[in-house]
């Protein structure tokens, strides 16, 4: 194993493949240059014509958006664009030559489009030489839509995905194809991507800094996503090893199985929820056949994704409900949109610090015609009573209570003609911004519940960002300034009679076990695939030895420290659980 050739990276999503590699590169649209066969023509022209349709869609939403959040002056590009393809004249002219020429679209609106580009690229004028990048995001626009069904299609089946970053919709797009696994340059523990196939159960590495420089399509490599590490033309032996650790992993799957009827409570009878977080539709099955648990996060972004917008309230109303009957009797927290920050944005110009702008409830509050949509979905969907509602990003009492007043003015209408929902219906708060942490006790007055989001937490206490590789090592969950954050918000919540969820994947650590079940919380919405180990973990702690040992621990004061300590109170149950 020595003469192995090894990449190191960030371990975010475990399990371990053998298999194919596939160099995916974004952006990098290959364009279709085929001579079409005569019958192949009409249908060309009306893909083309299509593709157009949706990238002036697509522009016109971001338009709108860019009008409210930065005024019109600002937007006239986007108005530019539109009209550009909208202009008849330039659009009649790649008809003329798909039709004439028998080519396929791309080949020929490249062609075209290139032409322009060269003009203005040799122009002298300022103004006009940066002209030149909005005409070629039109080209990337209408040749991506173009080539919508084709991108993924073209890749085959069973391979690993290696790429400079994967966003969340790559991942989502390529687990159709059966991916093996994710190895990205960029990307850390908790980015969206990181999230994503771990829920899928794909073995992922990130943060391999430059991986795609030293693979390319077709190397044959092991990808163990538990180490982080990626093996290029692995020797005999080393695919041998390979092959018993997935055999292990196998049979431990096993015996997880065995526990999952039992209750998620310690030595000493004290009684956790365990639930799951759900990303995507996919995971709800893995959550019948295997988990028996409830939705202790459900990320609503999924649908803007699946929907290329916001969905509709009827759309949303059908997706609640499908959530809330097959969870049913246990429940489902679902969450308001939550994106920007590395998720989907409703509009397309960049924010100097996207995690610090307009992202989670800020947008909704802007942008309350989305907001109402989907509050008005989840209570219409409320009819069995097991749905609570979760608000992300909240960091101050006036945006809760900007968003509760939204809700009653909903139920008030509601009242008034006759639609049913559920009256006890609970609504909570993520914790993960620290000016909520501070004010925990006065916020708990305001809710019915806290649910604790440890990735932005830690990456905003800490002034670490979630995604980037280069300071990785700085995002620690065992940080001093962590744990007693932690502890405050646990005991804002008690005080006040509420319940503290974590939802974070702090909580899918196995060694991060001890802290939860010491400091007490009520409830780790953990992803699915770490389900049945954490079960199995909390089922061999007590909690009252527990407690003391976070007594202990927090009294520490460097992660080092915290660290160590954890490691070997923990060394036993992770080894009788098969976590080591
Ligand atoms: C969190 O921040 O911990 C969380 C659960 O939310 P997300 O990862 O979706 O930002
Ligand atoms: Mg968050």
């Amino acid at each position: 194993m020595d003469k192995d050739t090894t990449f190191k990276g960030v371990p975010v999503s475990p399990g371990i493949s053998i298999g194919k590699v596939y160099l995916y590169v974004r952006n990098n649209f290959e364009i279709d240059s085929r001579d079409l066969l005569p019958d192949e023509i009409e249908k060309e022209t009306a893909d083309f014509q299509k593709s157009l349709e949706l990238s002036i869609n697509e522009l016109s939403k971001i338009r709108n958006y860019s009008y409210e959040k930065i005024g019109e002056a600002n937007s006239l590009i986007f108005d530019a664009q539109i009209e550009f393809l909208k202009d008849k004249f330039f659009m009649s002219q790649v008809i003329h030559r798909i039709q004439n020429e028998k080519r396929a679209a791309g080949y020929i609106f490249n062609e075209e489009i290139s032409k322009l580009e060269d003009a203005l690229s040799a122009s002298k004028d300022s103004y006009l030489k940066d002209r030149f990048e909005d005409i070629k995001d039109i080209k990337n626009r209408v040749i991506r839509n173009l080539k919508r069904e084709k991108l993924v299609s073209k890749i085959g089946e069973n391979l690993i995905i290696v790429s400079h970053e994967l966003t969340p919709a790559d991942t989502i797009l390529f687990s159709k194809r059966k991916v093996l696994g994710y190895a990205t340059d960029k990307g850390g523990n908790t980015s969206h991507a990181a999230i994503i196939s771990r829920a899928l159960r794909i073995p992922a590495v990130v943060g391999m800094k430059d991986i795609t420089r030293s693979l390319v399509t077709g190397d044959f490599v092991i990808i163990d996503g538990s180490s982080g590490i990626i093996i290029k033309d692995p020797s005999v032996e080393t695919i041998d090893f390979y092959k018993k650790k997935i055999q292990k992993l196998l049979e431990n799957e096993e015996r997880l199985k065995e526990i999952i009827d039992l209750p998620c409570e310690t030595t000493d009878k004290k009684e956790f929820e365990l639930s799951a977080n759900i990303d995507f539709d996919e995971e709800i099955d893995f959550i019948i056949n295997t988990g028996h648990c409830g939705v202790g996060l459900y990320r609503t972004e999924h649908l803007f994704l699946e929907e290329g917008g916001f969905p509709s309230e009827e759309k949303q109303t059908e997706e609640y409900t499908h959530i809330s009957d097959v969870i049913y009797p246990k429940s489902v927290t679902i969450r308001t949109y939550d994106i920007g920050g590395d998720k989907l944005l409703p509009r397309s110009e960049k924010e100097d610090n996207p995690f610090l702008g307009w992202r989670g409830i800020r947008i909704c509050l802007d942008r309350e015609d989305i907001f109402r949509e989907q509050l008005r979905a989840i209570y219409r969907s409320s009819q069995n009573k097991n749905i609570r509602i979760l608000f992300p990003m909240i960091s101050s009492i006036a945006e809760i209570r900007k968003a509760k007043s939204i809700v009653k003015e909903i139920l008030d209408d509601f009242d008034r003609n006759g639609t049913e929902y559920d009256k006890e219906l609970k609504t909570g708060i993520m914790i993960e911004v620290p000016s909520a942490s501070i004010m925990a006790d006065a916020l708990a007055k305001e809710v019915d519940f806290f649910s604790i989001g440890t990735n932005d937490l830690i990456q905003y206490l800490l002034a670490v960002d979630r995604g980037n590789s280069l300071i990785s090592g700085l995002y620690q969950e065992f940080h001093p300034a962590v744990l007693r954050t932690l502890k405050n918000i646990t005991e804002a919540a008690h005080s006040n009679n509420i319940t503290v969820s974590v939802c974070g994947e702090m909580a899918s650590n196995p060694l991060a076990a001890v802290i939860f079940t010491g400091l007490g919380v009520d409830e780790l919405s953990v992803s699915p695939s770490r389900f049945p180990e954490i079960k199995q973990i909390i089922r061999k702690l007590n909690h009252k030895e527990s407690s003391e040992f976070c007594n202990e621990i927090l009294c520490l004061t460097t992660e080092e420290e915290i660290r160590s300590r954890l490691e070997n109170y923990m060394e036993k149950y992770l080894r009788e659980t098969g976590s080591l």
